[in-house]
């Protein structure tokens, strides 16, 4: 059972009502949004539900109280009919605006972090990416410069003004990562990693959660569950390719689990075409179909010398190879109502 407090509940309000769930024996999972809170109510006895709803929506700080049968509850829509907007450094994402993340897969060192934001902005880019602590499959493969990397992004978004994402990949980073990132992104390897997602859920700073590339949607969800659960509605996913049969792309891009997760959730949802394909020659089909199948941002990789990258360089667009595609992203987006 989901219970919506009205904009603007209380803190006291909102400790009533948990308070009167937990006597009655529920367990309770606050997790507050930028516009609403919602309270999930697990536990509850068929028998006393209608009752229960009732005498909280009598509450005038009570929007409504939702029965949920799906296994995602506080990220359903049926929790939450309108779509939510999450704000990244002020930066909205799931309102009219598709919002571009660009940057590079990795930060190697300043000169290129500074020249490939000013890059992004210009083309139109709305959030800088680049990844301080890698996934890398390989031990043997660059696994990023720690925190310098993330002083380094921090020095970026000073310059430029641009927000930043970077990976946080354990437990034990979230704090030294939400020191310094406006979007904490958990990687398609993690997505499992519960202790990571329970943790994440006690941040203050929204989540870009990626689907893992062997993970069903319903998985995906619960896992965005995880979060919302551990207080966190913050929350945007993000669809990054899965592995199938096929060979000829990296990775095989869903964009139906773009149209199934915005279906089933309130929550905003980012395609990722550079890790999808592999190739930065695919990456703008990738891109362009994914706004035109009504994603609400797109995360890309931008190296300003992608033959020299430490990593994922032959997925990266040069900056003018990006500037044209945000072109092409801009007519795409004014065609179904929405902009840049
Ligand atoms: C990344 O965005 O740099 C990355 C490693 O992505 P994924 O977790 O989707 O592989
Ligand atoms: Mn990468």
């Amino acid at each position: 059972m989901i219970v919506v407090l009205r904009p603007g509940a209380t803190d006291e309000q909102i400790e009533q009502v948990k308070q009167r769930l937990e006597q009655r024996g529920y367990g309770v999972h606050v997790s507050r949004g930028v516009a609403r809170t919602i309270l999930g109510a697990i536990g509850a006895l068929d028998q006393e539900k209608e009752l229960v709803a009732e005498s909280l929506e009598a509450l005038p700080f009570v929007e409504r109280v939702v029965p949920i049968l799906k296994p995602y509850k506080l990220v359903s829509s049926e929790a939450q009919p309108e779509r939510s907007r999450i704000s990244v450094g002020g930066v909205m994402v799931g309102g009219e605006q598709v919002v571009v993340m660009a940057g590079p897969c990795s930060v190697e060192n300043r000169e290129q972090i500074i020249a490939c934001a000013r890059a992004v902005k210009d083309a139109g880019a709305r959030v800088l990416r680049g990844g301080a602590f890698k996934p890398r499959t390989s031990p043997y493969d660059f696994q990023g410069l720690g925190e310098e990397g993330l002083q380094i992004l921090a020095a970026a978004r000073q310059e430029t003004g641009l927000p930043i994402v970077t990976e946080v990949r354990d437990v034990r980073q979230v704090a030294l990562v939400g020191q310094y990132a406006d979007l904490l992104q958990t990687g398609a390897r993690n997505m499992h990693n519960f202790d990571l997602l329970k943790e994440l859920g006690q941040s203050h700073k929204p989540v870009l959660l990626k689907r893992g590339f062997a993970a069903t949607v319903e998985e995906w969800l619960k896992a965005a569950e995880y979060v919302a659960a551990s207080g966190n509605l913050q929350i945007i996913l993000c669809e990054r390719g899965i592995r199938t049969f096929e060979t000829a792309t990296r990775f095989t891009l869903d964009l139906s689990a773009v149209a199934v997760a915005q279906a089933e959730t309130h929550l905003p949802v980012m395609v990722d075409p550079s890790h999808a394909s592999g190739d930065a020659r695919l990456v703008p089909s990738l891109a362009l179909g994914a706004v035109a199948t009504g994603a609400d941002g797109l995360l890309v990789e931008v190296h300003p010398a992608p033959e020299q990258a430490l990593s994922d360089g032959p997925q990266s667009l040069r900056p003018e190879a990006f500037a044209e595609l945000m072109a092409q992203v801009r007519a795409v987006a004014q065609a179904i109502g929405r902009c840049l």
